[in-house]
């Protein structure tokens, strides 16, 4: 990806960007466990406190081998087309039992039952990543709206809403700020109708500050999520 250094206003800067704490080190968005090798270059991050990058990466690694386990319908290592999270399953079996609980076979097939509260945490997560190197507005608040889904249960319209630029920029971002960039830069990175896939396949974001703070991300082209600061 190209490097884009922040010029925005320096008080936005040097704190955790999920609690307000220390500084102590950088957590990268997304996080590599979400990315196979070769990782793009100058993967974006943001300023974080040891316990929140500590806490968030384990869930971080839930989501990445759920989304794996979810999209190979099973959760043998051997079976799974991402070979780092056969690797992690292999070495951490309370982990890989606890994905093989949650899959149940209903009337109409297997269906998995996420842990949604650590679902949430990771979405939010990448969100306030994203606005902090996006817009330089670390949002330490609750978000006013966050949701997520699989693609695969969206309808028509919701899909075309999700993924249409209905979010025409009518505020600028602040001059400095990487999005303002990204405007004048446009084409230069993998950057589709808005969309700036970080890696194909596995990682795609959109930013827009029309009304309010607004993240959209897609993970592994499966889960659609959703974050908004009002
Ligand atoms: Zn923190």
């Amino acid at each position: 990806m190209q490097q884009l250094r922040c010029y925005g206003d320096d008080r936005n800067k040097g704190f955790c960007v999920h609690c307000g704490g220390p500084s102590e080190t950088v957590d990268h968005v997304p996080s590599k466990v979400l990315l196979d090798e070769p990782y793009p270059e100058n993967l974006m991050a943001a300023p974080a406190c040891r316990k929140c990058n500590n806490d968030l990466s384990i869930d971080e690694e839930y989501l990445a081998c759920l989304l794996e386990c979810v999209i190979a319908g099973d959760t043998a290592p051997e079976e799974l087309h991402r070979a780092k999270i056969g690797r992690i399953l292999r070495s951490n079996p309370s982990l890989l039992a606890r994905l093989q609980r949650a899959r149940t076979v209903g009337a109409e097939g297997p269906v998995w039952v996420a842990e949604n509260d650590r679902v949430s945490r990771v979405v939010l997560k990448l969100a306030r990543c994203h606005t902090a190197f996006e817009f330089n507005e670390p949002q330490l608040d609750e978000p006013s709206y966050l949701e997520f889904k699989p693609l695969s249960v969206m309808t028509a319209g919701e899909r075309a809403a999700f993924e249409s630029g209905d979010d025409a920029l009518d505020v600028w971002p602040e001059v400095g700020s990487r999005a303002m960039q990204r405007m004048l830069v446009v084409g230069t990175d993998a950057f589709t109708e808005g969309w700036l896939a970080v890696q194909e396949g596995n990682y795609r974001f959109r930013v827009n500050h029309a009304s309010g703070l607004a993240v959209k991300i897609v993970l592994r082209e499966y889960l659609d999520c959703e974050v908004i600061w009002d």
